[in-house]
């Protein structure tokens, strides 16, 4: 480029910047541009969930605008990555735009705001899981929020809260047909126990729950004292085809916390 191009080219990038610009430049414009049409991208997000949902989280946006991919969250909640932020496809500056667009649009609207805890059940503890790479509890927090509409009764949105808290638990399938484990290739039979991760179907000793003893559903305070000192634990269900729908049979627990739970319940017994 010679002297008299470079010259007219600032000229014209002095015009432009004058033209398009009160702030310092070309880069600020465009950020803001961008930031723009992202407000506007997750507040058609936001809506959208709202109203097909009556609720709205972080995640939700974040997989509606495009920065997620449902199996990066299915990673982060099996506890393969470390922090959700390190597989959101967009730079923290970005994020923290879209996250803060996303608050301002539910106070707008009114939204009743209601922390949640996300936990990463393992086989031997459960864990909260971390959002953000710097961990800050402000910023968790914002991550965990979830927003519900006023519209609802009281009692819906009670209800909702409730289901938000409740932590993934591990379900085990007492099956109504005959299956076979897809990783050790044993026969199971009717009425036995299947583990189902992600496409796969497991045997218990696959799924590493077959130290694991059936206490069946009855003795509601016998459950909640054995589930309480069983480190891990599995619900059991199985389909009802009369009723349409998956009826818990019992848990799986450890044989330790079974014995613990049963001395208890004796000792509390009169005489
Ligand atoms: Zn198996």
């Amino acid at each position: 480029m010679n002297e008299a191009e470079t010259r007219a080219e600032h000229v014209v990038s002095s015009i432009l910047e004058h033209a398009t610009s009160s702030g310092d430049g070309k880069n600020r414009e465009k950020t803001s541009m961008n930031n723009k049409s992202l407000d506007q991208k997750v507040k058609q997000v936001a809506e959208k969930t709202l109203h097909d949902r009556n609720y709205v989280c972080a995640i939700d946006i974040l997989l509606g605008i495009g920065y997620l991919q449902p199996v990066h969250i299915d990673d982060w909640k099996r506890g393969r990555v470390p922090y959700l932020e390190k597989v959101i496809c967009a730079n923290l500056s970005k994020i923290s735009y879209a996250m803060k667009s996303f608050r301002v649009w539910a106070r707008q609207k009114g939204l009743n705001p209601s922390e949640t805890s996300y936990l990463l059940k393992t086989q031997n503890h459960s864990r909260a899981l971390q959002f953000s790479k710097s961990g800050d509890s402000n910023i968790e927090l914002a991550y965990r929020t979830h927003y519900v509409s006023p519209t609802l009764t009281d009692k819906k949105q009670q209800k909702l809260k409730e289901n938000f808290e409740k932590p993934a638990e591990v379900v085990v399938f007492s099956i109504l047909k005959d299956s076979k484990c897809d990783l050790c290739e044993k026969e199971l039979f009717k009425d036995s126990f299947l583990y189902k991760e992600q496409d796969k179907a497991l045997c218990l000793k696959c799924a590493k729950l077959d130290e694991l003893t059936f206490l069946p559903a009855g003795d509601a305070k016998l459950t909640r004292q054995a589930k309480k000192h069983s480190k891990t634990y599995a619900v059991v269900v199985r389909f009802s085809r009369a009723r349409k729908r998956y009826e818990r049979q019992g848990l799986l627990v450890e044989e330790s916390a079974l014995k613990q739970a049963e001395s208890e319940n004796n000792s509390e017994k009169p005489a």
